[in-house]
Formats: structure tokens, C-alpha cells, sequence
């Protein structure tokens, strides 16, 4: 038996080694990607019912020369533990806000916004208000076209400091959607201090809301708080026409997911 624990220790032991160096390489080569042009944007639609485009959700993507596409569920949580997430982060709400201004000239696009999520680390820098301010001044993107996706997480320390922060941002016309909802701390008491614009759904909720008693009553219950707070909602991860009849029926009229589209370059 004590032979069998120590070789399950060892292997963890390597699996864990593996993981550390693929981390710190990955770290390393995510340092040089921005400089490169590796990181893209993909973007994918927000849709009201019945058939209206709405604007796109902003999804970063690392197109490594070796690994290929890089998905942000692995490295985001290397760029924010490095910092570099405030360079990235930077870049992004750039982009986002020079293809905001691009559309301007056009009456088919000039109403269509752009949801960009920003990490806490973003928030923690002081001069974040000021630098989003800057942005939108030197591309002339209009403000209110530009939505913020922030998580619950960002509650965990100084809510006070982050709400201030919220609050001269949405002065400028900048607004906020609660992404995740429903999957973090249970940050109710704060929910209307914050300064929220809308409420995302979780995809997880939505995933069975159709057969899932659980998931159909914790949807109805965020759409209900939503409405009682004034709020608008969205569903992300709307994968079937049955899901959006449901959401639909139930009081949500916005929708993000595959059955509307992908998110893919523009
Ligand atoms: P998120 O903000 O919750 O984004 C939604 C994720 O769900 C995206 O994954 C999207 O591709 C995926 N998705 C959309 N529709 C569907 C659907 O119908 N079904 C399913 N199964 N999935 C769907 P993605 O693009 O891999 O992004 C993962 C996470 O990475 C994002 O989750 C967000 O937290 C983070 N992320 C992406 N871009 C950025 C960024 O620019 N900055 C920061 N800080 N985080 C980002
Ligand atoms: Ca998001
Ligand atoms: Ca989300
Ligand atoms: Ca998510």
C-alpha cells in the first residue's frame, strides 16, 4: 500500500512539474504575443427577439504560431497572474472602440454596440477610469455603444472603491453588464448599489433550462430581479430554438449563443 502512495505521489508530482513549465513557457511566449499580432478579436452577436442585431460580445483569441488557437479559459488566468492582462486588456477596449468609431459612418451599424470583458486586475490599476476616458476621446467611439462585462468577483475586495470607479466610468456614458450572473458570490446586497445596466444569464443556467426544474426556476428568479431592479437581461450560451422559446415566454427578450452565431472575426 505505501508503495502504491508513493508512486501515485510521484506522479502527481510530475503531472503538477508539467503543468508549472508549460505555465511559465506559456507566460513567456503570451509576453511577445501582442507585440507579434498573435492576439485577435472575435466577436459574436447579441440578438433581440424577434431578428434584431443588437451589437457583439468582444472574445479574445491567441493565435499561436505552433499551438494554434489558444482559448482564453487558458490564457487569461496566465495574463492576469503576470499582469499582462493590463496591456492586453488595454488593447482591447482600443480595438473595440476604433470599430466603434468605424461605424459610425454607417446607418447600418451605427447603433450597434460592443460588450468587452474586463478582469479585476484591470480595476485594481488606478488609472483605469482615466485610460478608458482617454480611449474613448482619441477614437471618438461613442460612449454608451461600449459595454463593460464585469463578474461578481470583482465585489470580493473594496466594493466601495470598485463602485466609485463604476460610477465616474458611467458618467462618461460607459455601461456595465453583470456577466456570470448567478454563478459567483451571492453578492445580492450589492446588486443595486452597483451601477448595472444588464444582467447576463449564465450559460450553465441555461444549458437545461428547458428540463431542468432547478435551472428553470433560478432563470425566473434572475429574470424577476432584473425587472425589479430595472434592469435588462441577456441569456448567453442560447443554443436551441426551444431554449430562446422559453426565455422568451419567460420575459427575456436577448439572446447570445450558437444558434445566433459564433463568435468569429468580423
Ligand atoms: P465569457 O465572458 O462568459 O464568454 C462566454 C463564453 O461562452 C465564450 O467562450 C463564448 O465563446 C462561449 N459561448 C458563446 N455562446 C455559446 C453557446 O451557445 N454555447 C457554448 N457552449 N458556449 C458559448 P470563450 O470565447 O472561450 O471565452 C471564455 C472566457 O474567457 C470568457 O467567458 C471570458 O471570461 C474570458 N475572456 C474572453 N475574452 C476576454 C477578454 O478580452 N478579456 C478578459 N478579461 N476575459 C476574456
Ligand atoms: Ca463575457
Ligand atoms: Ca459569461
Ligand atoms: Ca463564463
Amino acid at each position: 500500500a505505501k508503495l502504491r502512495g508513493e508512486r501515485r505521489i510521484s506522479f502527481f508530482d510530475s503531472e503538477i512539474q508539467a503543468q508549472v513549465v508549460q505555465h511559465v513557457l506559456l507566460e513567456e511566449e503570451l509576453r511577445n504575443a501582442l507585440a507579434e499580432n498573435q492576439l485577435v478579436l472575435y466577436y459574436q452577436p447579441q440578438i433581440r427577439k424577434p431578428n434584431q442585431l443588437l451589437g457583439y460580445e468582444v472574445l479574445l483569441r491567441w493565435r499561436h504560431p505552433e499551438r494554434g488557437i489558444v482559448s482564453p479559459a487558458v490564457f487569461i488566468p496566465i495574463a492576469e497572474q503576470s499582469r499582462l492582462i493590463l496591456p492586453i486588456g488595454r488593447w482591447v477596449i482600443e480595438q473595440a472602440c476604433e470599430k466603434l468609431a468605424a461605424w459610425q459612418s454607417e446607418p447600418t451599424t451605427s447603433e450597434l454596440s460592443l460588450a468587452v470583458n474586463v478582469s479585476i486586475i484591470q480595476f485594481q490599476s488606478n488609472s483605469f477610469v482615466e485610460q478608458v476616458g482617454q480611449i474613448l476621446e482619441k477614437t471618438g467611439a461613442p460612449p454608451r455603444l461600449l459595454k463593460l462585462e464585469v463578474t461578481e468577483s470583482l465585489l470580493m475586495n473594496d466594493p466601495e472603491r470598485i463602485t466609485e470607479m463604476m460610477n465616474r466610468l458611467r458618467s462618461m456614458g460607459v455601461r456595465f453588464s453583470l456577466d456570470d450572473f448567478g454563478t459567483g458570490y451571492s453578492s445580492m446586497s450589492y446588486l443595486n448599489q452597483l451601477p448595472l445596466d444588464q444582467i447576463k444569464i449564465d450559460q450553465s443556467f441555461i444549458n437545461e433550462v428547458t428540463s431542468n426544474l432547478a435551472n428553470s426556476a433560478i432563470v425566473e428568479s434572475i429574470i424577476g430581479l432584473a425587472k425589479g431592479l430595472n434592469l435588462e437581461v441577456i441569456a448567453e450560451g442560447v443554443e436551441t430554438e426551444e431554449q430562446r422559446d422559453w426565455l422568451a415566454n419567460h420575459g427575456c427578450q436577448n439572446f447570445q449563443g450558437y444558434l445566433f452565431g459564433r463568435p468569429e472575426e468580423i
